[in-house]
Order: C-alpha cells, then structure tokens, then sequence
C-alpha cells in the first residue's frame, strides 16, 4: 500500500474470475489493487462451477451488456489464451431442431446472434450434418464456430501471475463483513473473529451470489434480488463422438442440457436449471432429475448409452431477472446508485466467463 499508511488505490472484493479479471486489467494500467477474497482459495464458486464454454453471443437481447461484453469478451478471451499459451479448442458448436416445431426457434437465434455482431452463424440441413456429425440426431442446426472451450483455471493461474507480478496482492480467508464510505476512502471491515479495517479509495464488490447483499451492507438502496439457479452436470464414461458442441433450444431458465467436454475432450452433459432457495453444491441423485437428463440428452446423441451416465458436480448461477434471455449483467456506478467510489457488480451468470475480460475493460475505463 502506497498513500496514507494502510490505505490502498482499489480494493476488490471476490476472488472469482470477475474480480481476478477486473485485478488484472487494472494491475495492466499500474494501479494499485488488493483483492479480498473470503474462502482460502480464489475460483471457488461459480468461477470453477461451470461449462467452460467460451460464448460466442448470439443468445442475448440486443444491447444488452451480456450480449456486447460476451461479444467482445469472445476474441478477447482467445486473443488472451493465445497470448500466454493458454490450453482452448475453438472447437465450434451445433445449435440443433429435433423437429419442425424448434425450427422456427433457431432461426430466431440466428437473427438475434447476427443483431448481436456474431458473423459466423450458418445454417446446416440434416445431410450437411451427418457428414459432420454421424452420432448426431437433428434435422437442422445452427453452426457457430467462434465458440469453443477454455482450461479456465490456467486462465485465473494467468489473471493471479499478472496481478502478483504487477506488485498487486490477492489476499485469501478474508471475508468483507462491513464497510461505509467516511466522506474521503472507504472502511471495510475483515474478518469474523479477529477482525480488521483496511481503507481503499474506491471498493468493486465482485463477490458473485453475495454481490447484491454484500452491495446492500454497503449503503446501496433498492438493490434487485439475485435469484440462484442450480445446475447440475453428469459426465460420460463413454468415448465423446461429437466434434462440436451440442446445445439443444434453449430453455426458460437455462440453455438446455447440452454436451461440454474439458481440454481432455471428455464428455460432460449439463447443467440443467432450478430456481433455489439457497445456494448449495449438493447433488441431488433423484431418479427423476437423471430421467430428464437421459430424455434430453437421446434427442440428439444417437448412440446415447444411459448406463455410462455418472454424476459429476453443481454450479450456480446468480441472475438478475427471470429468465436466460431477460435477464442482463448489473454493474452500477456511483451514477447509478450515488455513492461514492463504489462499484457493484451482480447477476453475472453465464457469459461471465466469456465477457469476463470485456468487462474488466468496460470498468477500468469508467473509474
Ligand atoms: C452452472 C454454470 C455454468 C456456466 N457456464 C458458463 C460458460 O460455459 N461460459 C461462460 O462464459 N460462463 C459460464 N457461467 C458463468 C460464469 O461461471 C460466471 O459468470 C463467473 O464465474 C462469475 O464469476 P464471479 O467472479 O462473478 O463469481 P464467483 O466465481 O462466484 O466469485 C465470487 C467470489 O466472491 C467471494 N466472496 C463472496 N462474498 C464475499 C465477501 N463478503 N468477502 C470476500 N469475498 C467474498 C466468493 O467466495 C467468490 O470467490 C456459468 C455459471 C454457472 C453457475
């Protein structure tokens, strides 16, 4: 810490991929960051809870700030891996209609993404893709090729290197209790027992499913509610036989239970969507939800065999609004909700991921 003793420049609260990405671009522009982050590691929540798709944008509403920032986020993301040897498959992905009726839904996505600024949507029959995608059953899709998958934990390794390396610091087991703003820096209080004050002239509450709480403590009125939404995610102990991914149409809650594969190319089905009450990563083993997942999943594999089907893990999300495609991205600036030197970040569900470094861009340029 430089000025004033114990006061430091910015002081992010959250240790996720959004606060690592945010440390990391200001860390680029030599400002002075501390990053607060509650668990003993940073990438414990949503961070390493998801599918590591890297987007391409063609789902959200029109100038929405998850359709620019996925966008944008999508060539920064893979000019970044490329950069610092980052392991990616720019693998594509199918949008796929089982039947006439979801044909006119992905047409709609195709105008939608290309309002968006995707430029690579096409439009494949069914015997286009059968030579693509023998195991595939569909009668159209929709070939997207800017998306692909990111090894996001060499990512945030990445993110940590650069912010460390600019003589920034991310600082673990330190939740953010409380905090006001004293007319000249910001007071947070750290720790439960034990607890601390550190003082910083500006304060970004990136703290993911807590960041409207935690927003709240901090003097913001009239915050929207974050609805949590759980996924879950069965692997495959079969061989993948898709080159692509393959998303079904999407749904009201989420984009369909749809294949994901890791940098290793196994086979991963997921996540599917449910409104929760609370946040939790437990898996939930009922016959039902591993029912609906077989009958989702056998619309489109056509070898599918349900019996190598395991359980794997839960996300997540944290949403603002009431619907995948209603919904957008909250960040608030002190025009937003008039108080000083404070930036709130909420309902950053997926793309977060993909847009996460656009909207390290999209803030460092507004502070
Ligand atoms: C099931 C699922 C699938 C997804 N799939 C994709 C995908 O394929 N592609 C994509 O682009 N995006 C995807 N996403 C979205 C992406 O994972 C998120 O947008 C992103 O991880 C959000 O990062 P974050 O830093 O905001 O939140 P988090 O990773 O949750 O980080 C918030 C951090 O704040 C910390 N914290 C909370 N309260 C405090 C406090 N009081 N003091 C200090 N620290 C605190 C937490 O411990 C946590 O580490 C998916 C999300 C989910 C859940």
């Amino acid at each position: 810490m430089s000025t004033n003793e114990d006061k430091c420049e910015i002081i992010i609260i959250g240790g996720g991929v959004i606060g690592l990405a945010i440390a990391a671009e200001l860390s680029r522009q030599g400002r002075e960051v501390i990053v607060i982050e509650s668990e003993d590691k940073t990438m414990q929540h949503a961070s390493s809870h998801n599918s590591e798709v890297i987007h391409s944008g063609i789902y959200y509403e029109q100038d929405s700030l998850k359709a620019k920032l996925c966008v944008e986020g999508n060539s920064l993301l893979y000019e970044y891996c490329s950069k610092n040897q980052i392991d990616y498959i720019n693998s594509g992905k199918l949008i796929v209609a089982s039947n006439q009726d979801e044909l006119p839904i992905i047409e709609s996505l195709k105008k939608n993404g290309e309002e968006n600024g995707v430029t690579d949507i096409k439009f494949l029959d069914e015997k286009e893709l059968a030579i693509l995608e023998p195991s595939l059953k569909a009668i159209n899709a929709l070939k997207i090729e800017s998306t692909g998958i990111i090894d996001s934990h060499a990512y945030s390794l990445c993110l940590e290197a650069e912010i460390e390396g600019n003589n920034n610091h991310i600082i673990t087991s330190s939740k953010v209790m409380n905090g006001g703003y004293s007319g000249r820096y910001w007071e947070l209080e750290i720790g439960e027992r034990d607890s601390h004050t550190i003082k910083s002239d500006l304060v970004i509450n990136a703290s993911g499913y807590n960041s409207s709480k935690l927003g709240r403590i901090l003097g913001i009125k009239n915050l929207p509610e974050v609805t949590y939404i759980k996924g879950h995610y069965y692997k495959y102990h079969g061989r993948n036989p898709f080159k692509h991914l393959i998303y079904p149409i999407p749904e009201k809650h989420g984009l369909g239970v749809h294949t994901s594969s890791d940098i290793q190319n196994s086979l991963r089905f997921g996540p599917d969507a449910e409104v929760v009450e609370k946040p939790d990563y437990i898996f939930d083993s009922s016959d039902e939800r591993r029912s609906r997942f077989i009958e989702s999943i056998s619309q489109y594999f056509k070898d599918f065999n349900s019996e190598l089907l395991g359980e794997d893990f839960c996300g997540i999300r944290a949403r603002i609004g009431n619907s995948h495609k209603g919904s957008d991205f909250s960040i608030l600036f002190r025009e937003d909700h008039g108080i000083e030197g404070l930036v709130n970040i909420g309902g950053i569900e997926s793309p977060g991921l993909t847009s996460s470094p656009a909207i390290a861009k999209y803030i460092s340029k507004r502070l």
